[in-house]
């Protein structure tokens, strides 16, 4: 029932609630530091690659998930051209499946957004700005920027032997973690779901699964 900060301040405990939420995942790959490759996590991330956008004709978007899909159908909507690039066969397959993910599939396709599955990047080039990107077969795809949303890794560095951690801190149908009083809400952690525990990535799940917890530590 006690906390000792990093700069040895101590505070005394009832409750804890861990809220830690997720860390964007970054490509390290060469020519990652050039302008206009752009990542969407904050409110100022996206004024700036919104204020980018509106002055380029052709994008590539890597990563076919939730930021991929929003961001590829709003290029198209500015008219802008989109090649869209991901890994897996098919776009949200791994948490939708296979008729889903053939679903959003074509529904990129048909509003002219260029997908491309089974690949990655190798390489951004350009001299300041982007101006193209390789993939890991060789292919070279020239753009004006570039929009990565690869996913995220929970925060789930602060840990306890008797912690239990997976993708985020699990918790109970009460948001209680393995260790009594201590708590955890939104993208850290994982919660109980028809036998199993899951993990759930959505502003929806974040914002709800905060007040209930909250609720439950105050009762
Ligand atoms: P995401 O939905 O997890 O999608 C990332 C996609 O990129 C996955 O399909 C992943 O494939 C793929 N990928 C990973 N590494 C790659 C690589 N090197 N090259 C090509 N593709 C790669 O994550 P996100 O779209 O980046 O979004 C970030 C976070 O914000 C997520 O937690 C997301 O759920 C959340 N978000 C929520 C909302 C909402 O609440 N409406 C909207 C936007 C974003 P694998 O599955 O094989 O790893």
């Amino acid at each position: 029932k006690k906390i000792i900060s990093k700069d040895g301040r101590q505070f005394q405990w009832e409750k804890i609630l861990l809220a830690t939420g997720a860390t964007l995942r970054e490509l390290q790959i060469e020519g990652s530091d050039l302008e206009n490759v752009f990542y969407l996590k904050t409110m100022s991330d996206a004024d700036k690659s919104k204020e980018e956008l509106a002055n380029v004709k052709k994008v590539v978007i890597v990563g076919a998930g939730f930021i991929g899909a929003e961001l590829a159908s709003t290029c198209r909507k500015m008219g802008i051209e989109v090649s869209l690039i991901e890994r897996a066969e098919l776009p949200m397959e791994r948490i939708f499946g296979e008729e889903i993910g053939n679903y959003f599939l074509d529904l990129h396709q048909s509003n002219g957004v260029e997908v491309i599955m089974n690949e990655s990047l190798k390489a951004f080039n350009g001299e300041s700005k982007v101006e193209a990107v390789v993939t890991e077969s060789g292919r070279v795809i020239e753009c004006e920027a570039v929009i990565v949303g690869i996913g995220v890794d929970p925060n789930t560095a602060l840990g306890h032997d008797l912690l239990e951690v997976d993708r985020g801190y699990i918790v109970d149908e009460f948001g209680e973690t393995s260790i009594p009083d201590i708590f955890a809400a939104g993208d850290c952690t994982m919660w109980p779901y028809e036998g199993t525990h899951i993990h759930v990535e959505h502003w929806d799940h974040a914002v709800n699964h905060g007040k209930i917890v909250a609720g439950n530590m105050l009762l």
